[in-house]
């Protein structure tokens, strides 16, 4: 079946026209789309491209970093600002899907990619849209993904790290240095006495989830031997893993609450 391209220089213009056709898809670095389109997937004929430079920006407000959704792996690796996501995005495939594959994709990817949107449920990150789309949390996004599919994201919006060590990420796999995720943790520690600690797993649900129990057991931002052994203990509360090729649901729901509390004592 042959795919329509249409190319639009604004990006509101793109989302009117991405809004009115349900068998259009938006196309940024494709390293999805393009698979879809090799295996004749027919849900879509219709492929949107926007070369709106908002797309590509990435720059300062208040206690956030705006990153546009066409940003690459490699360009958030190159950033200084975003320095804390570059393990991250190094661990997303290899050089050429890095070159390619965008923040905003990410979002979209299903299990079991996701690591960087697994990062940003972490940090609290906030989602624009593009028109008259609005922005939403994170957590509202992924919990309706499939509502938002027809709108493009616009940015994401990151709060600020300063203190490298108040993020932690890990990806679990099978084949080293690289391999698609068992699991992924991404770890946002709040500040002794005040701040919440968000905690995010990928491939323990269908999207990536907060595991908001092990959350609330670490209240008052202790990370002591005794509060990290509770939360871990209650890593999988909520979480319904997948069994697929690379693990079963078993398996992950063994070897969460142990990487987990290696993340949270900083013994990865
Ligand atoms: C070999 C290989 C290895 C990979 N390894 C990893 C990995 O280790 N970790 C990982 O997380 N992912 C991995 N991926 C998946 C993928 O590369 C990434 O998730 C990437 O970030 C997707 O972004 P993209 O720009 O290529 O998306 P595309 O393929 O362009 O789009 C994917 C989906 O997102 C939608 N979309 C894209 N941008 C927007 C936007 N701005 N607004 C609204 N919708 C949008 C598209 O319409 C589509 O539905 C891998 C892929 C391949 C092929």
């Amino acid at each position: 079946m042959p795919v329509r391209v249409e190319t639009y220089a604004g990006l509101d213009e793109a989302a009117g026209a991405l809004a009115a056709n349900s068998a259009a898809r938006f196309f940024a670095g494709g390293t999805l789309l393009m698979r879809a389109i090799n295996e004749a997937n027919p849900s879509f004929d219709t492929l949107i491209r926007a070369t709106d430079p908002a797309l590509k920006e990435i720059r300062l407000e208040g206690d956030a970093i705006v990153v546009g959704a066409a940003c690459t792996m490699n360009e958030i690796m190159a950033h200084r600002e975003l320095a804390f996501l570059a393990p991250v995005a190094r661990g997303i495939g290899g050089p050429a899907v890095r070159s390619a594959a965008t923040i905003g994709g990410n979002l979209f990817a299903w299990s079991p990619f996701g690591e960087m949107t697994t990062a940003l449920l972490a940090l609290g990150a906030t989602i624009r849209f593009a028109g008259h789309g609005g922005q939403v949390a994170i957590d509202e996004f992924l919990s309706n993904r499939d509502r938002y599919r027809g709108q493009i994201v616009r940015s994401v919006s990151v709060p600020r790290i300063s203190d490298p060590s108040a993020f932690r990420f890990l990806k679990v796999t099978r084949v080293k240095p690289k391999g698609a995720a068992l699991i992924s943790i991404a770890v946002r520690i709040g500040r002794p006495g005040s701040g919440e600690t968000r905690i995010a797993f990928n491939n323990m649900n269908p999207v990536p989830t907060r595991a908001l129990a092990a959350e609330q057991a670490l209240q008052g931002g202790s990370l002591d031997e005794a509060s990290v052994s509770r939360a871990a203990s209650l890593a999988t509360d909520g979480m319904n893993p997948p069994t697929d090729a690379l693990a079963s649901d078993w398996y992950r729901r063994e070897v969460a609450p142990v990487h987990l509390k290696r993340v949270l004592l900083g013994r990865t």
